[in-house]
């Protein structure tokens, strides 16, 4: 049973690896900022409140985004494992997913951490031309990850449960990597 969050900057390739080793086990990808999108393309409540934070490349309030993720992982695809991607954000997220794991599992969860230098960072966003790709929020948005998300690397290390990957190489690589330390 794989459970795996992934961690890193914007554009390390969390999702695109995400989707990838989703695939290859069979277990949900979920993706706080795709379900935040979809939700903003359809207006629904949810979409309506997140869409200022998105646009401004800040996060969005943890309360939104705990509940949402507390009910993706009510249903009923995700005993036999799953991907974060994009969560969690921030300590405060990180406290609350440990406490929603407590209730349900028992073994713990794998954390990976995707190393890309900032260069490369900024080029594969600026190339990605999604709406919130422009180049003042994809600097706010590398600002956030440093002040808020980045902590969690030393949060998961301290408990033993981070591996480090060099997200600068071919996706095929990345993805053997992390499988490799998935399972070994
Ligand atoms: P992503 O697709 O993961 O890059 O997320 C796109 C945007 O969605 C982020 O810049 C945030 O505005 C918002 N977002 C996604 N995940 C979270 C989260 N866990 N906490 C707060 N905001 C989030």
């Amino acid at each position: 049973m794989t459970r795996l969050i992934f961690l890193g900057p914007p554009g390390a390739g969390k999702g695109t690896q995400a989707e990838v080793l989703a695939n290859h086990w069979s277990i949900p990808h979920i993706s706080t900022g795709e379900i935040l999108r979809q939700a903003m393309k359809e207006r629904s409540p949810l979409g309506v409140k997140a869409q200022s934070y998105v646009d401004r490349g800040e996060l969005v309030p943890d309360q939104l985004v705990q509940d949402l993720v507390e009910e993706r992982l009510n249903q009923p695809d995700t005993p036999s494992g799953w991907i974060l991607d994009g969560f969690p954000r921030n300590v405060s997220q990180a406290s609350f997913l440990d406490e929603l794991l407590q209730k349900r599992v028992p073994d713990g969860v794998s954390v990976i951490n995707l190393e890309v230098p900032d260069e490369v960072l900024i080029s594969r966003l600026l190339g990605r031309g999604r709406k919130d790709d422009t180049e003042e929020v994809i600097r706010r948005r590398l600002e956030v990850y440093r002040e808020q998300t980045a902590p969690l690397i030393d949060f998961y290390r301290e408990r033993q449960q981070l591996k480090s990957v060099d997200g600068n190489q071919s996706l095929e690589k990345v993805t053997a990597e992390v499988q490799k330390l998935v399972d070994p």
